[in-house]
């Protein structure tokens, strides 16, 4: 059995440099039937459409064979217990299991119980989104070769996002300069630059990680509305006036909210970049924890 990835923690910069070399040669050839025979399944409690079908694809480009397994009707909506399902899909013995949840913790807290699989975080709660961090840093060292001394403003509702908490964490670990930007309701408290005032922060920055909203995981209203949002933090074609900002988002992106259509479409945007990276990448995850 290989090792887990619950946490971008896990994953020392020397494995990272070795995730994206394998993610490197299967952008430029394609895979080959490097995990024939290896099974994946999908469990996502939470909804998805990129980490989920990224996952597939990723896996069945190395020949593995995928089971997207249907929560609604698994026998969790049964009452059974999540061990419970957790270590019966483990004794059929997948290779791995990528798990959403949204809860924070629940993927490392099941990989305590796996006896064969190993365990892929695919988001749990606000809490990690590793998979997500490695396909972002992975696409800004793809656009500026060396990522060291770059700075990058992230955008939006930090404090309940999961894939800022992975981001923060790897970017920060390969010398990229972070600085939180959101009203003071969305701002953590970690020791890193903060402001309020997006105009003053795009005057000094490389590149962009904007954020979506996470209403859901909002207990009360912690804004008037995401018009008043958009008002003070959405990046358009008029903030950027033709500024050389690279822009990022994880996706799905609330259009006209956290980004223009002019900035998601324009040419900044390394939006549909990072999709595309992230099944590599993905790819380079899976080879290297099922095969090292
Ligand atoms: N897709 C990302 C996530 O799962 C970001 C988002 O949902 O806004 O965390």
């Amino acid at each position: 059995m290989g090792k887990h990835l619950t946490s971008i923690g896990d994953l020392e910069n020397w494995e990272v440099e070795k995730i994206f070399e394998y993610a490197e040669e299967f952008l430029e050839r394609g895979g080959n039937g490097e995990l024939k025979g290896r099974v994946v399944i999908n469990v996502f409690f939470e909804n998805s459409t990129r980490t989920r079908s990224s996952f597939e694809m990723a896996a069945k480009k190395l020949g593995a064979e995928v089971i997207n397994l249907d929560v609604e009707r698994s026998s969790t909506s049964k009452g059974e217990t999540l061990f419970d399902t957790a270590a019966n899909l483990d004794a059929m013995g997948p290779d791995a299991i990528v798990v959403r949840h949204r809860w924070a913790g629940v993927p490392e807290l099941l990989s305590k119980y796996l006896r064969h699989s190993v365990i892929i975080n695919g988001g749990d709660g606000a809490h990690q989104h590793p998979t997500q961090a490695l396909l972002d840093l992975f696409t800004l060292r793809r656009k500026w070769g060396d990522v060291k001394g770059k700075k990058i403003a992230i955008v939006g509702d930090i404090r309940n996002s999961r894939v800022a908490n992975s981001d923060i964490e790897l970017l920060t670990r390969f010398g990229v300069e972070v600085t939180l930007v959101g009203p003071p309701q969305f701002l953590p408290q970690l020791p890193l630059p903060k402001s309020y005032k997006l105009e003053e922060v795009l005057d000094k920055v490389d590149g962009v990680i904007a954020l979506r909203t996470q209403t859901e995981r909002h207990h009360s209203p912690t804004f008037a509305s995401l018009h008043d949002f958009a008002v003070l933090y959405q990046i358009n074609g008029e903030k950027l006036k033709g500024r050389s900002i690279v822009i990022l988002h994880p996706g799905p992106v609330n259009r006209n909210v956290e980004l223009s259509d002019e900035v998601v479409e324009g040419e900044n945007s390394l939006i549909l970049e990072q999709v595309k990276n992230g099944v590599a990448v993905r790819m380079g995850i899976l080879k290297y924890l099922l095969e090292g």
